[in-house]
């Protein structure tokens, strides 16, 4: 075929008919943790499922060729592939992260920091001049993560990868909130993306695990051999779920968006929110750079509530369609409260200096009916006195 394929196909079709032995359509999964030398010192394709398994590798060929990338590491959390791109510092090596990037990886960071393993800092990295003054100190690795949580703030991809080349630095991307489906960063000039498949990748909320991509083989070598190393890699029967979840990824994506917007046009004009957070809405302060760099503009949406926090218990408890959740990415709309939720641990003033508020309450909204999410999100404000 002359044009090259696009990710919609490559989503469906990546592994399929492959199997030798029976022909089955979709690839089978391999549980077997060993597999058995042809005879002495003649190695088959993989000796062991830590080191390698067959099931592991169709998702890895997928998502690879999703991302653009030259290979992956599947990992058997998000965190794990977080913390396998941490194994390319050592210590005396400078990190940059943004001051509002997920909360377990900030976590992470700081943690391995203290211990000494790397120098980490935090920055606002939508701001140019503190940016330019951090890449002074010559990074060996900058971390990005956009669109932001929860308040969805968008950095742009292209240019921060340009001024850290220049210094020299690799860049990751945590590309978690939009997946491949919407957003490429090593095509923006990144070395490496990370995800936690958890999200959207599988899109179920039926499966812990994590994907790094690389963009060079020496990377990607590196990367491979550290996962072995530390025992990070998913397991076969995860690897196979994410994979059929991701053969509907795309459209998915454009459902989830097209309800995210559905959602965040009701809420902008209702007297009871203060403010909307959706980069796909054009008054929203990224709207412009998540054109540019986003094929879509996802799923999550945040906003802030006008009422006090007696009104906005009931408000939430009146919720029928949308499960109080942490997590994001399913099919099902989950409603989360950051302040006592996924950004718990925060202290008052991190949670201040990261614009999370005691009222701002963020969605992840589902593949239900649009309508029928407008509808119950009505009938729930209807009970505010
Ligand atoms: C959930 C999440 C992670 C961590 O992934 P787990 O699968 O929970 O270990 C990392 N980054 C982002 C942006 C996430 O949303």
């Amino acid at each position: 075929m002359s044009r090259p394929l696009q990710a919609a196909t490559l989503a469906v079709r990546t592994g399929i008919e492959s199997d030798p032995a029976q022909g089955a359509v979709v690839p089978p999964i391999y549980l077997s943790t060993n597999y058995a030398f042809k005879g002495f010192d003649q190695k088959r394709d993989f000796d062991y499922s830590r080191s390698g398994n067959p099931t592991r590798s169709v998702l890895a060929e997928a998502m690879t060729k999703l991302e653009g990338g030259c290979d992956s590491v599947i990992t058997n959390t998000g965190m794990s592939a977080v913390n396998l791109v941490t194994a390319l510092l050592n210590p005396g090596d400078l990190l940059i992260a943004p001051h509002d990037c997920y909360g377990g990886s900030y976590r992470l960071f700081d943690s391995l920091a203290k211990k000494g393993a790397f120098e980490v800092v935090f920055i606002d990295q939508s701001n140019e001049s503190e940016l330019q003054k951090a890449l002074e100190r010559n990074p060996r690795l900058v971390w990005l993560e956009t669109p932001s949580n929860p308040l969805l703030r968008i950095v742009d991809v292209q240019k921060i990868c340009s001024m850290a080349k220049s210094v020299g630095a690799l860049i990751a991307v945590d590309n978690t909130f939009l997946s491949p489906a919407l957003q490429q960063p090593l095509l923006l000039g990144a070395d490496i993306v990370v995800h936690s498949a958890t999200k959207y990748l599988n899109g179920h909320s039926d499966v812990v695990a994590g994907v790094v991509v690389s963009k060079d083989p020496e990377l990607a070598e590196k990367l491979s051999w550290w996962a072995n190393c530390l025992g990070l890699t998913g397991g076969a029967f995860d690897s196979y779920l994410i994979l059929r979840g991701l053969r509907t990824l795309n459209v998915r994506m454009r459902t989830h968006q097209e309800n995210a917007l559905q959602l965040a046009h009701y809420l902008t004009d209702n007297p009871w929110v203060s403010h909307v957070y959706y980069p796909g809405l054009e008054s929203d302060p990224g709207h412009q750079l998540a054109k540019k760099q986003q094929a879509g503009f996802g799923g999550m949406l945040s906003f802030e509530l006008a009422m006090d926090l007696d009104q906005m218990k009931l408000l939430l408890a009146s919720l029928e369609l949308f499960s109080l959740a942490e997590s994001l990415g399913g099919v099902e709309s989950l409603v989360c409260h950051p302040a006592t939720m996924t950004h718990a641990a925060m202290s008052e003033e991190a949670l201040e200096n990261a614009g999370v508020s005691q009222r701002l309450i963020r969605l992840s909204v589902g593949l239900e009916d649009g309508h029928d999410l407008v509808a119950d999100l009505a009938q729930a404000f209807a009970r505010i006195a």
